[in-house]
């Protein structure tokens, strides 16, 4: 056994783990990576970053090698599969950015390595202890000694199980497939580019879909298909190409022509929900924490944003700049809005018609999400844009995202660069905080508001300019 030593273990290099493993070593954080895959597969589940996700990147100078990684541009976002546009959002990102989920690995595990951390691939988490100081994890050969473990080890979540954490939801009725298809040439009525959610998604019969999107190489796409109310024996039966061909030959007709079938993979509709993210030295974040149906677009996404959420807070516990009960408002911040995704998911779920009388439901709630305050609220939830951390007492806009408006020294996004907390103020005001960095702003968006403190992830903490109880 080799020893070692670390502050954070993080457990898994998806998304998650390598955007907090990203967000720690900006930090100065002493980060660990264990990956138990020798190399990425190069294959992706998801193919979006929303518009949330897109700024949590941007206060990071990250989104341009994401934008440089992407295919599409895709200009709205959808709730049950009905386009619904990001209408009256203040964000320079109203769209979604159409870019693989191995692309963004690649472009976090590149920035990773930039920082000066390499992920140890072929290391597979196998199992730890933890006592009062530190926890203790066996991966191959190694044993490493750290202040906190973070499970970033994907739906099937060995640090979860180790944990005993519960794991329940809905255990959904159907399944899914997505296949990544070459086809010899376009098939008949397929779009070649992929520049919005309109008639992406089609349904033969009651709770079949088909969806349909262009990648970036001519002629290849990702087909999804599925029953929402049947599925298969056994859920991970390799996809056959029959299947496959079947749903091709549904959607398009038998003069569409396949040259090969590049990945294929089943997936279950169940929603889960961990009921704790943290035990002790040991957190969970990203598909370990919840998983649910691919709709909408959010998985990878909600886990990018675990991380943001969890990093800044782990690097000032691990600092001691940490009030008391700073760590734990990862928790009830972050599970808050799994749950409400959660949430909209079962709600997407019910608007896809099985019956005469959730056809009219849905025929009727299609003629509502025209209402361009039914799109701001429906694609608020989708795109993460709505998310307010904040109690009920605290007075807006404490607790939402900061919205990137102009400062003396830039666009306010790039003042988050470095991870810090960021003041703007519209009168000179001392630096209230060695972390906090200080910008004058010609106008503040809410009436009657002259300064904004805001955390590192881009949420507003107050109003008043004062670090009590968020920085000691
Ligand atoms: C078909 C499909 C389509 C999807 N489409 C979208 C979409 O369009 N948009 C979206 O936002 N989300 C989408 N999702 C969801 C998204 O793919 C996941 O939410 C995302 O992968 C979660 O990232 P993660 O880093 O938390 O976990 P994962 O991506 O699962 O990464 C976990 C990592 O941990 C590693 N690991 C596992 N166990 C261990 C261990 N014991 N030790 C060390 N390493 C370990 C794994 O090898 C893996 O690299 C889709 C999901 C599916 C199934």
């Amino acid at each position: 056994m080799r020893e070692l030593t670390a502050e954070v273990v993080v457990a898994g290099a998806g998304p998650t783990g390598l955007m907090l493993a990203n967000e720690l070593a900006l930090a100065g954080v002493d980060v660990l990576v264990l990956e138990r895959m020798h190399e990425r597969t190069g294959l992706s589940k998801a193919l979006n970053l929303q518009p949330r996700t897109a700024e949590v990147l941007d206060l990071r100078g990250l989104l341009p090698r994401a934008r440089d990684r992407s295919f599409a541009t895709v200009a709205d976002g959808h709730f049950a599969v009905i386009p619904v546009p990001y209408t009256g959002w203040d964000t320079r990102h109203p769209y979604q950015l159409g870019i693989p989920q191995a692309e963004v690995e690649a472009a976090l595990e590149e920035r990773l390595a930039e920082q000066g951390v390499k992920v140890r691939r072929g290391y597979e988490l196998a199992n730890f202890s933890q006592d009062a100081d530190s926890v203790t994890i066996t991966a191959g050969d190694l044993r490493v000694r750290a202040a906190y473990l973070v499970g970033c080890d994907g739906g099937r979540s060995r640090v979860r199980k180790a944990l005993g954490m519960a794991f329940e939801g809905i255990e959904g009725q159907g399944h899914g497939v997505a296949a990544d298809v070459l086809f010899k040439a376009t098939p008949p009525g397929a779009p070649t580019q992929w520049r919005s959610m309109t008639d992406m998604v089609t349904s033969g019969s009651p709770g079949k879909f088909i969806g349909v999107i262009p990648l970036a190489e001519p002629n290849l796409y990702r087909i999804s298909f599925g029953d929402r109310l049947n599925r298969p024996a056994n859920l991970r039966a390799e996809v056959t190409d029959e299947e496959v061909r079947r749903a091709v030959a549904e959607r398009f007709g038998p003069e569409a022509e396949i040259a090969e079938i590049r990945w294929a993979s089943r997936f279950s509709d169940d929603s889960r929900l961990a009921e704790s993210y943290r035990v002790g030295r040991v957190i969970l974040a990203g598909d370990a924490a919840h998983t649910h149906f691919p709709a909408g677009g959010q998985g990878l996404n909600l886990g990018i944003q675990d991380a943001m959420n969890l990093g800044w807070k782990l690097a000032a516990e691990l600092r001691n700049r940490a009030p008391a009960g700073l760590l734990d408002t990862y928790e009830s911040e972050r599970r808050t809005v799994a749950q409400q995704v959660l949430n909209n998911i079962a709600a997407q779920n019910a608007l896809i018609p099985t019956t005469p009388n959730q056809l009219a439901l849905r025929a009727l709630f299609r003629d509502l999400a025209e209402l361009p305050e039914v799109q701001h609220h429906l694609s608020g939830m989708v795109s993460g844009l709505n998310i307010r951390y904040a109690t009920e007492e605290s007075p807006l806009p404490a607790g939402t995202r900061l919205p990137d408006i102009p400062t003396a020294e830039g666009p306010a996004s790039t003042l988050f660069h470095k991870g810090n907390w960021v003041l703007l103020t519209k009168t000179p005001t001392p630096k209230p905080h060695t972390e906090v960095v200080v910008a004058e702003v010609p106008q503040l968006p809410w009436p009657g508001i002259e300064k904004v403190l805001v955390r590192p992830d881009g949420y507003i903490a107050n109003t008043t300019g004062s670090t009590n109880g968020w920085l000691t």
